[in-house]
């Protein structure tokens, strides 16, 4: 036996998975087809610029982030929360009123958001979540259907709530599972997102750090067979065996391996360029308010909140585009002719530092939403990824956990406490 249990796929959820059990005393061999850890969340350094591959964030208060990422160790960067919107007569700067007071006023004379439009929008959000937790109902509907059934209309939702939730779920269709956008809207509306200091990828790299055996890198699984009792993984090279194996592999390729059905997914672009002046005085996403007049659907300059991207005094702003609209692959000269007219600055002189197409960048999420799917294929092999929950740091680690325990409880070993649990950060801490 090459171990107690083989997990494979060194993502997020893979990382959950091999420390849940490692913690209750298992030996756990990790194995990943990639050369680093972290499938998805990957960072690039070029030329002193630290680039993830999406533009990403990392929510403090989703529940599994709170619970079982050592934040303090990721040393992270927080925006303002708050929004820069592209509108008509110009820009607006919204924020959360709870959070950003001093905004109301401005917000108010904008004619933005009127007391009966965020009265719907209120009744909507808190409809079939109970303390922010999505409920299993056979009544979801789409995002576009619920929000006109809650007559949630206006400028609000035209100019901020589709722009932002289109950007979050990297669909643009309006026919996402209703209860998915609200948890993703109480998600953001909770904490506020940010970065590691350096980059995205620290997140699973310190996951991996704190497994006691190191993941082995660049093992391509080809083949999961039950050999009853017990599992082999076929591997390009090798043939490893275990009591049970945890397939924890990117989405697109669960399928060659599991009978289970490919998830669809949504794709992104993501752009960064290096600007010669900061594009706004304060660190906070932008979007166009406008519709979709331009390829852009969010864009920050990230050096205004984490100048740790950057080499000093240097300025680095990122940009998303969705490939579920006809323009996703825009070229460099149309993103930077967008983002000129969300800033209200010139862009011409702005340099591409990295561009990234991400086809497989999360998982469609169409309602009725089924985020609890089956864990066991069969008896000794388990299945974990954000598709088998939701698209997101937290359904990816929160698959992986449930993977975890139910190999637990199949081989009848108690789980252990956790290692690591933090005390609910305050809104200074952000
Ligand atoms: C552009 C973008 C933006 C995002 N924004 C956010 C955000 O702001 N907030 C948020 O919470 N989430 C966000 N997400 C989602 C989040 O990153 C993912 O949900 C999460 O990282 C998925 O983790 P995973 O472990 O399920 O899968 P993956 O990260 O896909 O990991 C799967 C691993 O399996 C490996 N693998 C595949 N095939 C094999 C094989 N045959 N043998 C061995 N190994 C294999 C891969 O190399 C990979 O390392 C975003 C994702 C993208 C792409």
């Amino acid at each position: 036996m090459d171990a107690d249990v083989i997990v494979i796929g060194a993502g997020v959820a893979g990382l959950r998975c091999a420390r849940v059990l490692e913690d209750a005393g298992m030996d756990v061999l990790t194995v990943d087809a990639g050369q680093t850890v972290g499938g998805r969340i990957r960072s690039s350094r070029i030329d002193g610029f630290t680039c993830d591959w999406g533009l990403m964030t990392l929510n403090p208060q989703m529940p599994a982030v709170h619970r079982w990422v050592d934040l303090d160790l990721l040393d992270m960067r927080y925006p303002q929360a708050a929004l820069l919107v592209r509108r008509t007569d110009g820009p607006q700067l919204l924020g959360d009123p709870r959070r950003a007071p001093r905004l109301l006023p401005s917000m108010v004379r904008s004619r933005m958001i009127s007391a009966t439009d965020l009265t719907a929008l209120a009744r909507w959000s808190a409809s079939g979540l109970v303390g922010g937790r999505v409920l299993d109902s056979d009544d979801d509907t789409t995002l576009e259907a619920s929000l006109d059934e809650y007559r949630v209309r206006g400028a609000l939702r035209e100019e901020l709530l589709l722009p932002v939730l289109y950007a979050l779920l990297a669909d643009s269709s309006g026919t996402t599972s209703a209860a998915y956008a609200k948890w993703v809207l109480h998600s953001i509306l909770a904490g506020t997102p940010g970065l590691p200091a350096n980059g995205m990828q620290a997140l699973p790299e310190l996951l991996a750090a704190q497994l006691r055996r190191p993941v082995r890198l660049e093992v391509h699984a080809s083949a999961v067979l039950e050999t009853g009792p017990g599992v082999e993984v076929r591997t390009w090279s090798d043939t490893l065996r275990a009591r049970k194996a945890v397939v924890a592999v990117s989405p697109e390729a669960v399928n060659q391996l599991l009978p289970v059905r490919r998830p669809r997914m949504q794709g992104v672009a993501t752009w960064w360029f290096r600007a010669p002046e900061a594009p706004f005085a304060l660190p906070v996403f932008a979007l166009d308010g406008r519709g979709p007049i331009g390829p852009v659907w969010t864009a920050v300059e990230v050096t205004s909140f984490a100048p740790t991207y950057a080499p000093p005094g240097t300025h680095l702003v990122a940009a998303k585009t969705l490939l579920d609209r006809f323009d996703g692959r825009a070229d460099a000269r149309v993103v930077r002719r967008h983002l000129a007219a969300i800033y209200g600055v010139p862009t011409d002189d702005w340099e591409v530092v990295a561009h990234f197409e991400l086809p497989n960048a999360l998982p469609t999420h169409r309602p009725p939403l089924s985020d609890r799917q089956q864990v066991r294929i069969w008896d000794d092999v388990y299945v974990a990824g954000d598709h088998r929950k939701t698209g997101s740091i937290h359904g990816a680690m929160v698959s992986g956990q449930r993977a975890a325990e139910a190999v637990l409880a199949d081989l009848g070993v108690p789980r252990s406490q956790p290692r690591h649990r933090r005390a609910v950060p305050s809104r200074h801490d952000r």
